[in-house]
């Protein structure tokens, strides 16, 4: 096999080593069944048995209470920037936005499909570099959503926004910070995340969502766009992403087998410290994010000049680290070290912009 080599790519992205192994040799005979995890019926007892441990050990590990229901369903986090407002937002209700960054900005096109929309916050006036501090809500929002990690700028929340109005209540695009710390999901109504950044392959979308919420949704609308459908079905209304399901279950015993997510918070820490760290002292490479707006997850970095830019990326590249080329919207570098990175990666990245800056 070919040597692996450091993955910074935003989503898909890396996943635990171990992890890979077991799903190779799952993928011909999941356990003793002969059967592998892909051919097996999702109605079947070993499947079964998959997605109710996926199920258990999802809500252990992020201590998510009876009332809320887990949902594995497919169309990505771009299908809930749709499905939150159809199924939450009547036409004469506003929902609330925080804008900050392109992928919020997308979920609020959506919503203005369904209802009203009102941007309580924005950072668009410095290119989404910061989180805003303060947030100017609605009168009487029907709910109010943040996009927990902004995955292109880098730049991340460290708490839940405050003093959301009664009215209203908390939905979270949680796709690239999901199960990167602890969460307390009684804030929340609905969380959601594509599997692709932190827990696993594409084509599977995690939903944490509070059962009052889901049998009080819109009734008028196609039968896989209501959540009730899932939650009624346990994610079988229709065939599920049964090997993203697996894998995902496999994540969830690697973050177990790491402290749960307290272990992921320390060890995510201590990844991005080392980066900032680096980045607030380098004469050559400076952090996009203004301080305390720093996302541990994707760390966003540039010269100041487009040519080194591209050079450093190059170079690295050529020194077996993939996928620090920035988005575009932003330019520069962006090393994505979500839940899975190894800690060592860190290390040889650090060498590497050191041995790039002595020499520049
Ligand atoms: C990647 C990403 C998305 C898009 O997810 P898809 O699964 O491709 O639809 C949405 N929101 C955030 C915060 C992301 O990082």
């Amino acid at each position: 096999m070919a040597r692996r080599i450091w993955n910074f790519s935003a989503g898909p992205a890396v996943l635990p080593e171990t992890v890979l192994e077991e799903a190779r040799e799952n993928l011909l005979s999941l356990g003793n069944t002969g059967i592998g995890i892909c051919e097996h019926s999702h109605r079947g007892k070993p499947f079964m048995a998959v997605a109710a441990e996926a199920d258990a050990l999802c809500r252990e590990l992020a201590g998510i209470p009876d009332d809320y229901a887990i949902l594995f369903l497919q169309g990505g986090a771009s299908l809930q920037f749709s499905m939150v407002p159809m199924n939450f937002l009547p036409a004469d209700r506003t929902a609330d936005y925080l804008v900050t960054g392109v992928w919020a900005e997308k979920a609020l096109a959506e919503a203005k499909s369904s209802g009203q929309t009102h941007v309580a916050c924005t950072s668009r006036d410095a290119n989404f570099n910061y989180i805003p501090e303060a947030c100017t809500f609605s009168k009487n929002p029907a709910y109010v959503h943040f996009t927990s990690n902004n995955t292109i700028f880098g730049t991340q929340f460290r708490k839940e926004p405050d003093s959301i109005p009664d009215s209203a209540f908390l939905v979270c695009d949680a796709s690239s910070d999901i199960f990167s710390r602890p969460i307390d999901v009684r804030k929340y109504g609905l969380i959601y995340a594509g599997a692709q950044k932190n827990l696993g392959p594409s084509g599977v979308t995690l939903v944490i969502v509070r059962k009052d919420l889901v049998a009080a949704g819109n009734k008028n609308l196609a039968t896989m766009l209501q959540y009730r459908t899932h939650a009624e079905n346990e994610s079988m209304y229709n065939t599920p992403p049964t090997f993203g399901i697996y894998l995902m279950l496999l994540i969830f015993r690697w973050i177990k087998s790491h402290g749960g997510l307290a272990g992921m918070e320390v060890r995510n820490q201590a990844k991005a410290a080392k980066l900032y760290a680096y980045l607030k002292q380098s004469t050559l490479f400076k952090s996009t994010a203004r301080p305390g707006s720093g996302s541990l997850m994707n760390v966003t970095f540039v010269t100041g000049n487009e040519d080194k830019d591209n050079a450093f990326v190059k170079a690295a590249e050529a020194q077996g680290f993939s996928g620090l080329k920035g988005h575009r919207s932003v330019g520069g570098m962006r090393a994505s070290i979500y839940n899975a990175f190894p800690p060592e990666g860190i290390d040889a990245l650090l060498q590497f912009m050191q041995d790039f800056e002595a020499a520049a």
